[in-house]
């Protein structure tokens, strides 16, 4: 993905002590690609290097101390205003009206089930509406999310074809259920064609929302630049919900659709539960796409669910070079908090490489528990020393543990291997002691 490639360029570029033309050309050539091949378009690309060359050409740049750090520092700050700058949240007065479009499978459903736990957690009144009069089943989906979200639904009659009717009723509903912000869940199509723009425009001008987010793919690509020109021309969108950044979405779509459209990404869906639903911020997303992991998405992440000192700890630990077996389980028993590890994962930095070479299978609760019962047979000296396991030591901590003796040596293994690759990188192991200094 475009944080892969563009992670050499940069390594590269921050080793460099002194700038010249010629580097920033490399470099550039490098990054042009990175972007076209993550899907952005290319004349955002190309609009894109020639700001930035311009910046980095300027004399203070070659003649600062660290021009390497300043240059990714221009591609990061360039990147986060290609994004969209400062993070833009709803405009939603009540009684507020919130319509969501896209194309099918973009996650518009799930969408509206997050938004609707959000707004009640923020003191709002929400009604989830269905607009989709053609799949039967897509009206039966939002009522079984509303129903875990605990927000009531307007449901149409399975007769009705009438789009506007059915908002018509809608409307008249919530104002007698004193309801101060509706959300009204439209259908999608394969593709982009007449008939839907069509009853999305009808639609539209009837209900006047305040917002009218597209939901987007964020691993669609090129094409969800189309789709966004297409919807944003019929209707006038006033924002983009990005789903699906928790998969190997490439960083490009987003970018391409914000400059496309000029319409801010507002929020940002990472998972199929409910409460995965995340303001979007353009400065993370950048750090994100350049390869540094976002970090203080991962600490609030973690901050949200576990102690944070706790966390701290152990980071700190990491960065230290110091992390052992006992840590390994206080972490496993925060990560066993989290859920969905290897979304984790990947918003650490120098993780996502090593994130794709993990299998879905090491993020089995089962697996993990019987990973647990391995350390837990281990002696105090043996988890903060584990070199000093032997072969029969490995035996009686197989049994003792009720797992098998390939199990443990498959484990110290593995051990071995990623406390080797945390002391190495010196780009984590600065990050994380910056950020440790920094909390
Ligand atoms: P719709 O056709 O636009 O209404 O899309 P749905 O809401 O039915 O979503 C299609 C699929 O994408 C479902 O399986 C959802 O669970 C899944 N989905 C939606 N949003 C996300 C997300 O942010 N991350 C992941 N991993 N899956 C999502
Ligand atoms: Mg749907």
């Amino acid at each position: 993905n475009l944080a892969d490639s563009l992670d050499k360029t940069f390594r590269n570029l921050r080793g460099v002590g002194k700038i010249s033309e010629s580097n920033i050309t490399d470099a550039l050539r490098d990054v042009r690609l990175a972007l076209l091949e993550a899907d952005v378009e290319f004349g955002i690309a190309k609009e894109f290097i020639a700001h930035v060359k311009e910046k980095a050409m300027g004399a203070d740049v070659l003649k600062s101390i660290k021009p390497g750090e300043q240059i990714v520092k221009i591609f990061h700050d360039e990147l986060a205003e290609l994004l969209g700058g400062d993070q833009v949240g709803l405009n939603l007065e009540a009684p507020g009206r919130l319509m969501l479009c896209g194309l099918n499978g973009a996650g518009k459903t799930t969408t509206a089930g997050k938004l609707a736990l959000r707004l009640k957690r923020e003191g709002r009144k929400p009604l989830l509406v269905a607009i989709d009069l053609y799949r039967p089943a897509a009206i039966d989906q939002l009522a079984t999310l509303a129903k875990q979200v605990d927000v009531p639904v307007y449901t149409p009659d399975a007769s009705e074809s009438d789009v506007v009717k059915v908002a018509r009723e809608a409307l008249a509903w919530a104002e007698t259920q004193r309801h101060d912000v509706i959300i009204f869940d439209t259908a999608g199509r394969q593709e982009i064609d007449e008939r839907l723009i069509e009853e999305l425009k009808r639609l539209h001008v009837f209900l006047q929302p305040q917002e009218t987010l597209l939901v987007a793919d964020a691993a669609t690509g090129q094409q969800a630049v189309s789709v966004a020109k297409h919807f944003d021309d019929a209707v006038g969108i006033t924002g983009i919900i990005l789903t699906k950044l928790d998969g190997d979405a490439r960083g490009g779509a987003a970018l391409s659709m914000r400059s496309i459209t000029g319409k801010p990404i507002k929020y940002a869906g990472e998972g199929e539960k409910l409460d995965q639903l995340f303001e979007f911020h353009p400065n993370r997303m950048a750090d994100r796409i350049l390869g540094m992991g976002d970090i203080v998405g991962m600490v609030e992440q973690v901050a949200s669910k576990i102690d944070e000192k706790d966390a701290m700890k152990s980071i700190e630990r990491l960065a230290e070079g110091k992390f052992d077996f006992n840590d390994f389980l206080d972490q496993m028993k925060m990560l066993q908090k989290l859920g969905d590890m290897k979304g984790l994962l990947g918003l650490m930095p120098g993780f996502n490489k090593i994130k794709k070479q993990i299998p879905d299978a090491a993020f089995d609760p089962k697996r993990l528990k019987r990973t647990e019962a391995i350390v837990l047979s281990m002696t105090p000296d043996e988890r903060r020393r584990p070199e000093i396991i032997k072969a029969s030591r490995r035996d009686r901590i197989a049994k003792g543990s009720g797992t098998k003796l390939v199990e443990v040596n498959q484990l110290l293994k593995q051990f071995g291997e990623m406390r080797k690759m945390m002391r190495s990188p010196n780009k984590m192991n600065k990050m994380m002691r910056q950020m440790g200094g920094g909390l």
